[in-house]
């Protein structure tokens, strides 16, 4: 398999695109021979003409690109599947656990489908961790975003007409997001705080600087894959009055805390939000998967009564799209990296590695992964 199309995102609040011109270049002098939908790199930096000049063959339309590709590279999942080859490899966020049935029109289609979010998280995939790349980037943006509503500087200023104390930030859950958000405050000069149910982050925090708040929950531990467990009912009540009183000293509070495939815990209710400081900001980056903070709505603004703004902190990746691009673009170079046969000069979807069995959801028009099969 050697012919890629670079498809163009429909939805209108997409800005990223799966791959940069700079990979393209890399690709094509592989031996890939790579179709890009016109404007599939405008809104983060990109011109048709980069797209060129890397090497693509610049096309109208996903549906014109379908024909003869042998591999289909996009970001979102795909609105329509119609048009494309039997047996083609289509690569993207499938959302697999809610999509059954564009997993099985997959199927049906004689797809092979490699949905991104299942790539493991192993250290030889890290490459290809969609997942961490562009989480990252929303963590320093959630920062960014509650530091531009602040009515406040982060930073600690003296100057002859007084002083300006540092502001004070508190990071809840510290997985990918929340490391990127407590070291961006850091550089901006805040003091920080963080917590975080692993008992390993520990280390972590103090290592950027900021101080790990200590609360005692009882027996916590972490799964294999690094993700937390989650915790009784009895702990996050008893974590949610253990820093309620860090959130009432802060300016700006950042919740990342999330439990992989279930609901997020809900870590600050309306009676912490009514103590704390007019004008402190909390930016919930748990908002789309049930919100860590009473009342965040998603891709909204809610300013309280009190004047505590809650921010919505999803995809905010989506602010940054030339970085975002640029990353994504090097986990699917990476992908394909990894399954080129050097001697064929062909990518080749090798079903005994185990990066393929954990993404690869459908082939010889079945549902195979074991997760998804019926
Ligand atoms: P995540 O998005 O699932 O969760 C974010 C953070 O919230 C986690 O640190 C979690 O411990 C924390 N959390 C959950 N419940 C909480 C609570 N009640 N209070 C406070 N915090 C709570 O996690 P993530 O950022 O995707 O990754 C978590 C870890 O997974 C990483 O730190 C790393 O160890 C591992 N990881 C491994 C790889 C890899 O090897 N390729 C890649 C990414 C992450």
């Amino acid at each position: 398999m050697k012919k890629i199309l670079l498809c163009k995102e429909i939805d209108e609040h997409e800005t990223r695109t799966a791959l940069i011109p700079d990979d393209i270049k890399k690709l094509v002098g592989m031996g890939f021979q790579i179709k890009a939908v016109k404007g599939t790199g405008l809104k983060s930096g990109f011109s048709d003409e980069d797209y060129k000049q890397a090497g693509a063959v610049l096309v109208s339309s996903n549906e014109e690109g379908y024909k003869d590709s042998e591999i289909i590279l996009r970001i979102l999942k795909p609105e329509s599947i119609k048009g494309i080859e039997k047996n083609a490899l289509h690569v993207s966020y499938l959302d697999p656990f809610n999509e059954k049935k564009l997993l099985d029109d997959m199927a049906k289609a004689g797809l092979q489908a490699v949905s991104l979010e299942m790539i493991p998280r192993t250290t030889l995939a890290q490459k290809m961790d969609v997942q961490s790349s562009q989480t990252s980037l929303a963590g320093y943006t959630a920062v960014v975003n509650a530091a531009s509503r602040l009515p406040k500087i982060l930073p600690m200023m003296v100057t002859p007409s007084g002083t300006i104390n540092p502001a004070r930030v508190f990071v809840i859950g510290v997985g990918v997001a929340g490391l990127q958000a407590i070291a961006t405050a850091k550089r901006l000069g805040a003091r920080v705080e963080a917590f975080d149910t692993r008992p390993t982050v520990e280390e972590q925090v103090k290592s950027l600087g900021a101080t790990f708040v200590k609360i005692d929950l009882g027996e916590m531990s972490q799964t294999e894959q690094g993700y937390a467990k989650e915790l009784t009912a009895d702990q996050v009540k008893k974590q949610q009055e253990a820093q309620a009183k860090v959130c009432e000293r802060s300016d700006i509070v950042i919740t990342t805390a999330k439990v992989f495939g279930r609901k997020a815990p809900r870590l600050i209710n309306a009676d912490v939000l009514d103590r704390m400081k007019p004008g402190a900001v909390v930016v919930d980056m748990a908002v789309s998967s049930g919100g860590n903070v009473e009342g965040s709505k998603l891709y909204e603004e809610v300013v309280r009564d009190n004047g505590v703004i809650i921010m919505s902190g999803d995809m905010l990746e989506r602010q940054v799209p030339y970085d975002a691009s640029k990353m994504l673009s090097g986990n699917f170079t990476a992908f394909l990296t990894h399954f080129y046969n050097k001697e064929s000069k062909e990518f080749e979807v090798n079903l005994k590695d185990e990066i393929m069995q954990g993404c690869l959801l459908t082939k010889d028009n079945s549902i195979i992964h074991p997760k998804f099969k019926k």
